[in-house]
């Protein structure tokens, strides 16, 4: 996308979630009537995750040529993704532990939401079996994306070592991500549209809890929403100048679209297709690194995710007056961690998660009821910064030396 078209349709992009805002909150009823365009907008997004992952992933692993060099990258990834996360739960523990947001916030609407009740978060070893797909068609057709990027990563190993065999294969491959590519700029095209009446839709479902955002649980959604500015505008930017090479904020203008579409989807995997368009094309981001750094983020980097784990965490131990001791809060750092990588890329996946949390230290699992009226809001801020950390490692692993020869 040329830089002219792309900087109108970031306008269109900001305008169009603006609107959406005010027509939310003033024309509720039309704003639901056009709801449809936006989850038209979003099946588009989705449609394409599928293919772009496994394409990505193969010659992302490919292109790599020796396959001794994907396990140092893979390493590296890995302790980026987990540095990355654990310094943001860090923050998020420091702060809510000064601002005390539950310290006399009664216990209103505790109990356990329906659909986290249902689904639940699973163990740590649930999460671990799931790795490996016993269907990959069956992974694909259920969105899991994990256990499809544990057989592209095996498949494309393999490629590289069958050698003449696995050339075409490798090449029809590149053709698929290169037209998958170009439809994901054709859906750029409408997401000042779907953001406006995806942004509309889910304001004017949600509009009597915007009270609750400046009330009771006011100081919560600011302690997260510090907790979050903390981690997106001082230390990833930090990461990426000293280890990515790259200017901060002119990486963050150019990720634009994919911010904004993250905070519009509340999803990271929805977002993927335009996360990899604006790092590779805009930010000019190795596309080995990109294409195999990103995929895996937007499954299992979720730093924002982390941090809120932590803080909600926290928050409902503060609330019911439990004062959890240094060794319970170094459990929930690591739960919280484990729990971002465990969320499903996808809206509300980190509320479900916290069954995990909360019952690793023994909290009660009532308490997700109290921060489920303003989760749609605190979901669209975490998916943001955890597309801003998976777009930086992507930067960040293209300079290491496995690029670079
Ligand atoms: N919605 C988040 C994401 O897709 C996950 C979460 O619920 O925290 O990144």
């Amino acid at each position: 996308m040329t830089g002219r078209i792309g900087n109108i349709i970031l306008i269109g992009m900001i305008t169009g979630a603006v609107l959406g805002l005010m027509g939310g909150l003033w024309l509720g009823d039309f704003m639901l009537s056009i709801k449809f365009l936006g989850t038209m907008f979003l099946n588009a997004l989705k449609m394409v995750v599928v293919p772009l992952v496994v394409a990505s992933i193969i010659i992302g692993v490919t292109s790599l040529g020796d396959i001794r060099k994907l396990g140092r990258t893979a390493g590296k990834t890995l302790a980026y993704y987990m540095a990355t996360t654990g310094f943001s739960v860090l923050v998020g523990i420091i702060l809510v532990n000064l601002i005390r947001p539950g310290d006399g916030v009664p216990p209103i609407g505790a109990e356990v939401p329906e659909f986290v009740a249902s689904k639940g978060g699973g163990t740590i070893v649930d999460v671990i079996v799931g790795l490996v797909p016993d269907n990959i068609v069956g992974a694909a057709a259920t969105g899991q994306i994990l256990p499809l990027i544990v057989f592209a990563v095996l498949f494309g190993g393999v490629l590289t070592v069958i050698g003449d065999k696995g050339k075409p294969v490798i090449a029809f491959f590149e053709g698929i991500n290169a037209a998958i590519m170009k439809i994901v700029l054709l859906i750029i095209y409408f997401a000042p549209i779907g953001i406006l009446a995806l942004i509309g839709g889910i304001v004017a479902e949600n509009r009597a809890s915007v009270d609750k955002l400046i009330t009771a649980l006011g100081m919560y959604s600011l302690t997260v929403i510090i907790g979050l500015l903390i981690h997106a505008s001082i230390t990833l930017p930090l990461i990426l100048r000293l280890l990515g090479r790259k200017k901060p904020f002119h990486y963050f203008l150019n990720m634009g679209e994919a911010l904004a579409t993250a905070f519009t989807t509340a999803s990271s995997s929805a977002t993927l297709p335009i996360t990899m368009e604006c790092v590779e094309e805009k930010n000019r981001v190795d596309p080995r690194s990109a294409s195999f750094v990103l995929p895996l983020g937007a499954t299992i980097n979720m730093d924002g995710t982390a941090l809120y784990e932590a803080v909600a965490a926290l928050f409902i131990a503060q609330i019911y007056g439990i004062d959890l001791s240094i060794g319970a809060q170094v459990i929930i750092f690591f739960t919280a961690t484990l729990a971002s990588v465990g969320a499903a890329a996808i809206p509300e996946a980190g509320l479900v998660m916290m069954t995990l949390v909360l019952t690793a230290v023994g909290l009660p699992l009532e308490g997700i009821g109290i921060i489920l009226a303003i989760d749609w809001f605190l979901d669209r801020c975490r998916t943001t910064v955890n597309v801003w950390g998976d777009s930086i490692g992507a930067a960040v692993i293209g300079q290491t030396k496995e690029f670079n020869q």
